[in-house]
This record gives structure tokens, C-alpha cells and sequence, in this order.
């Protein structure tokens, strides 16, 4: 088993993406925190499975994007797992619209949980992290943070900042062993994508024809927090090819 002994903190594992790392995560050994904004019932699914597993699971509500919730999630991670070792900034959402079209408020809230959030989860959890030497960050971009999409001005602006925020956190505390990648997800079957009446357009331009899975994302992050010890400041696209 891969982690361990290790605690990691999942932002937005209620669902999708997250909460498929969070299951990876457990089943190589690691106690998890699960946090999700606002679905009970499908967090304590997940916080259920990994116990299951006989791994510790925290269940922390709190919207990333607030400062004070995510600082007093992070006190509740310590006296409940002991530390954090491992973040995955995943926590995101959409407002999509042409940004002729799109409001102030649809632009503040994408960036304020996309980029604000991860700000803030890494503020959060970074003394542990220093204090032990030890520390894994992954931040969960997007293709359209490199390439851009009509329609997600305020999305592709956050998932682009959080490129920037990946390397610049890894210059700076790559001394303390603390070692921070971005993982750039193409596009990955779940709710977020549900229903998308494109799907065949886009999976026209995919290189490996076809969606990815949320596992193959939570492959991905499994290998930068575990195998990946020579590996910081980089972005691991897992889109099938369709950006290279
Ligand atoms: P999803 O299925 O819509 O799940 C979103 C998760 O984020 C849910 O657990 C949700 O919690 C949580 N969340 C939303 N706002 C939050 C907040 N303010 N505070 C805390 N948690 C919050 O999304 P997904 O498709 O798995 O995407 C996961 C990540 O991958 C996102 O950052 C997304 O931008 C990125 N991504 C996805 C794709 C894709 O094709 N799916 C592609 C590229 C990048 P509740 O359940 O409580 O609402």
C-alpha cells in the first residue's frame, strides 16, 4: 500500500472526480478527510466506504472559498487525523456563459471556489505540512485553464491561475519536501459534464476517442502523492491526448 500511515485532505469528495481519489486514496491506506459543500448524504456514502476499508474518514462540510470555514476544518483534520499530509485542491464548479453575457457575480463565485479556494485549503494545511518536512498538493485544473473554452471566461481564468499558484507554491516550499503538481483533466464523465449535448463532437476530437474516467484521474493523483518523488511544479494532462 502506497500511503500508509498518511492523512489527505480531499476537497469536493462527495461527488465525481474527488471522491473517486478519496476511495483510491483509502484503499492504499491512507485516513481521509472528505470534504464537500453541500451534499450530506452522498459525502457520508464515501466517509461510510473508506471505513469500510477499516481507514479513518472525516466528514468536514465547509465551502472552500470561505477563509474562516476552511481554517477551522483544517483544526478539526488535526484533532481528528492527527495532521495533513497530502491536500487535493478538487473542490470546483460552473457558470458557464459568453462573457458578453456572464454577470460579476458568476465570475466572482467560479474564481472565488476554483482559485480562491485552493488559496485558502493550502494556507490552511501548510504549517502541518512544514513542520513535518513532509507535504503532496495537488491542485485540479483543466485543459481549458491552457487552451481556453467560449462560454468559461471565468472558469479557464481561475483553472490558468491555479497553474500559476502550482508553481509558485512549489519554488517556495520545495525545501520543506512539500512537493506540488497540477493534474489538467480533458474531459472526465460526471456530473459536471452530465448531459453535455456535445458529447459526440467532443469525443470526436479526442486523440483516444472517448471521455476518461474519474479513475483515471485518481490514477493520476495516486501517482504524483506517491511514486512521483522528483516531480514538482508540473501539470499532468489526463485528456486523452486532446491537449498535448
Ligand atoms: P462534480 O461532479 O460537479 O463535483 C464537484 C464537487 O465539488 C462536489 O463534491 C461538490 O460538493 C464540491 N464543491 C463544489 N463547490 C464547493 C465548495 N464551495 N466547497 C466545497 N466543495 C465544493 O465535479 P467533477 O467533474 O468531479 O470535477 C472535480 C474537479 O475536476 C473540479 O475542480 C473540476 O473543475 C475539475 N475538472 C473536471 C473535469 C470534468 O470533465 N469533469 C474536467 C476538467 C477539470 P457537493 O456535492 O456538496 O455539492
Amino acid at each position: 500500500m502506497k500511503l500508509e500511515g498518511k492523512s489527505a485532505l480531499i476537497t469536493g469528495a462527495s461527488r465525481g472526480i474527488g471522491r473517486e481519489i478519496a476511495l483510491l486514496f483509502a484503499e492504499e491506506g491512507a485516513d481521509v478527510a472528505v470534504n464537500y459543500r453541500s451534499r450530506d448524504d452522498a459525502a457520508r456514502e464515501v466517509a461510510e466506504m473508506i471505513e469500510g476499508m477499516g481507514r479513518k474518514a472525516l466528514l468536514c462540510r465547509a465551502d472552500v472559498s470561505d477563509s474562516e470555514d476552511v481554517r477551522s476544518m483544517a483544526r478539526s483534520i488535526v484533532d481528528g487525523l492527527g495532521g495533513v499530509d497530502i491536500l487535493v485542491n478538487n473542490a470546483g464548479v460552473v457558470q458557464d456563459g459568453l462573457l458578453s453575457r456572464m454577470s460579476t457575480d458568476s465570475w466572482n463565485r467560479v474564481v472565488e471556489v476554483n482559485l480562491t479556494g485552493a488559496f485558502n485549503c493550502i494556507k490552511a494545511v501548510l504549517p502541518v505540512m512544514m513542520r513535518r518536512r513532509w507535504g503532496r498538493i495537488i491542485n485540479m485544473t483543466s485543459v481549458v485553464g491552457q487552451v481556453g473554452n467560449p462560454g468559461q471566461a471565468n472558469y479557464s481564468a481561475a483553472k490558468a491561475g491555479l497553474i500559476g499558484l502550482t508553481r509558485t507554491v512549489a519554488r517556495e516550499y520545495s525545501s520543506r519536501n512539500i512537493l506540488v503538481n497540477a493534474i489538467s483533466p480533458g474531459f472526465i464523465d460526471t456530473d459536471m459534464t452530465g448531459g453535455s449535448d456535445r458529447l459526440d463532437r467532443i469525443e470526436a476530437m479526442i486523440p483516444l476517442g472517448r471521455m476518461g474516467t474519474r479513475r483515471e484521474v485518481a490514477q493520476a493523483a495516486l501517482f504524483l502523492v506517491s511514486d512521483a518523488t522528483y516531480t514538482t511544479g508540473t501539470v499532468l494532462n489526463v485528456s486523452g491526448g486532446l491537449v498535448m
